[in-house]
């Protein structure tokens, strides 16, 4: 890689059936994937820890360790098991029954009404008669008309044909499901046994949410980091107080473009996005980036358009879900990612965003690193971290050209360097003299020839001054 051709937005893609053998692996790591996501929502655990693996070994033999998020589902409302597919008509009366057992008679009595069970119980005390229950990623809609302990009866407003375990999305229904369930937790100790890097907690709720996922993690001594995925109205009400509480925000827009009206989501995008960098944190935008990838080999303009818009908004990931686990060309699509980020972060319209002004006097320091590296045309930054303050810090500061180089001594830490915008991290013991390790990031980056003589870095790091750790900015020329 030549000095002026890194990438600043991150990739992320979802591992699946199209991408999990060892030769796409290959293909898409070498072709510059950052974190490999995998979705429990269709994963058992032999197949997972069999992945995982086999990613860390793919890795290794090409030199590029990517980092490993494990998507656990969180509370999933689903409908139950169906012998054969029901073709739901406009206007007909369907029943969801939650108690499991009770046939149509004892569930009000109209024994010509179909049904289908869900797999939550209390679902009819937290409904109410008007509201919309939406079936397959909104594929089929209901109204809610009447109901009782054992059943919701409601009318078809969309028709279309309804399969075995589908998922329900509720719009504006406060759910009283736990937030980290029990599959959850048994797939997560799975994920912390194999070693990975991140856990995104599906349907977030409130800032409480990440706090119960958060003991869980302590209690394991996991250095783990939490994705809130934002994708429904309670998420977007409490969005200051998760972006806040989280290690980082995915914009979930699949189930948010079903729990929002259409027109609403890209405006929680670009305020999502602002939030996170308002507060200093990562922020992944995901879902249908790609969509017409799936089958095409090429995306629609309007794709294109709004992955620019991604980088443009200055979002740290961008990611692929159904492109990369069931589509025809994953390759192309994080080849396609990878070319419409590099033209327009290279685009003379790419000002990065100013970013809030942090407090604190480490982030003052910082801030006065990244006002000279802005300074200096063609200028880096260089750091160093052991638990990643230093290098999030510079990232949320958005320097506008300078790449951040990160080193740490943690391979863990290391791999989860891949999700900041900006940041180029390196995995190098510390040396007990600062100015040593120093000496020893120039020359690995002069070797990896990410520098050269004459380049000008801004680096931040911690020197010992008496005999103690200060914050330091230098101003070097390379040799
Ligand atoms: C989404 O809804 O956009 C999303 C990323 O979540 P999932 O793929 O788990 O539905």
């Amino acid at each position: 890689m030549s000095a002026d051709s890194f990438r600043r937005t991150k990739i992320i893609f979802t591992l699946g059936p199209a991408t999990e053998s060892e030769e796409m692996l290959e293909k898409l790591i070498r072709a510059g994937a950052d974190i490999v996501r995998l979705n429990m929502a269709h994963a058992k655990h032999d197949w997972t820890r069999g992945v995982i693996r086999r990613i860390r070994a793919v890795s290794e033999r090409v030199g590029r360790d990517v980092a490993i998020m494990m998507d656990i589902k969180g509370p999933e409302i689903r409908t139950g098991d169906l012998e054969a597919p029901i073709e739901l008509r406009a206007g007909e009366i369907f029943d969801f029954t939650v108690r499991p057992g009770m046939d149509a008679s004892e569930s009000g009595g109209a024994e010509e009404v179909r049904s289908v069970g869900v797999n939550y119980q209390d679902l009819a005390k937290d409904i109410k008669v008007g509201d919309t229950v939406l079936v397959d990623n909104g594929l089929l809609r209901l109204e809610v008309l009447e109901k009782n302990d054992a059943r919701i009866r409601c009318r078809v407003l969309i028709p279309g044909e309804l399969k075995s375990r589908r998922h329900i999305n509720l719009p504006g229904v406060k759910v009283n499901l736990p937030s980290f369930t029990e599959k959850d937790r048994a797939d997560s100790t799975v994920g912390l046994e194999e070693g990975i890097d991140f856990l995104a907690l599906s349907f977030v709720r409130e800032a409480k949410d990440i706090a119960l996922l958060r003991t869980f993690l302590e209690e394991k001594k996991s250095k783990v980091r939490i994705i809130a995925k934002i994708e429904d109205q309670s998420a977007i009400a409490n969005l200051g107080e998760i972006v806040q509480a989280c290690d980082g925000l995915m914009v979930a827009r699949g189930d948010l473009g079903i729990e929002c009206a259409f027109e609403e989501l890209p405006l929680i995008q670009r305020r999502a996005v602002q939030a996170c960098l308002a507060q200093g944190r990562p922020v992944i935008v995901a879902t249908h980036m790609l969509e017409s990838m799936i089958e095409q080999p090429v995306p629609t303009r309007a794709e294109i358009t709004d992955v620019a818009n991604a980088v443009f908004e200055s979002a740290d990931c961008v990611m692929l879900s159904g492109e990369t686990t069931v589509g025809k060309y994953p390759l192309e699509c994080v080849q396609m990612l990878d070319k419409i980020a590099r033209r327009i972060e290279a685009a003379e319209e790419m000002g990065e965003r100013a970013p809030a002004v942090f407090t604190g006097e480490r982030m003052k320091v910082l801030h006065s690193a990244v006002v000279l590296a802005n300074e200096i045309p063609r200028s880096k930054l260089i750091t160093f971290t052991r638990h990643g303050f230093m290098a999030h810090g510079l990232a949320a500061l958005r320097p506008v050209h300078a790449t951040i180089f990160a080193f740490t001594p943690s391979p863990q830490l290391f791999r989860q360097l891949r999700l900041l915008r900006s940041v180029e991290p390196f995995l190098m013991p510390l040396a007990a003299v600062p100015d040593a390790t120093i000496e020893n990031a120039v020359a690995l980056l002069r070797r990896a020839g990410r520098l050269a003589a004459g380049d000008k870095v801004v680096i931040a790091t911690d020197i010992l001054a008496q005999d103690r750790l200060v914050d330091s900015v230098q101003l070097r020329t390379i040799r």
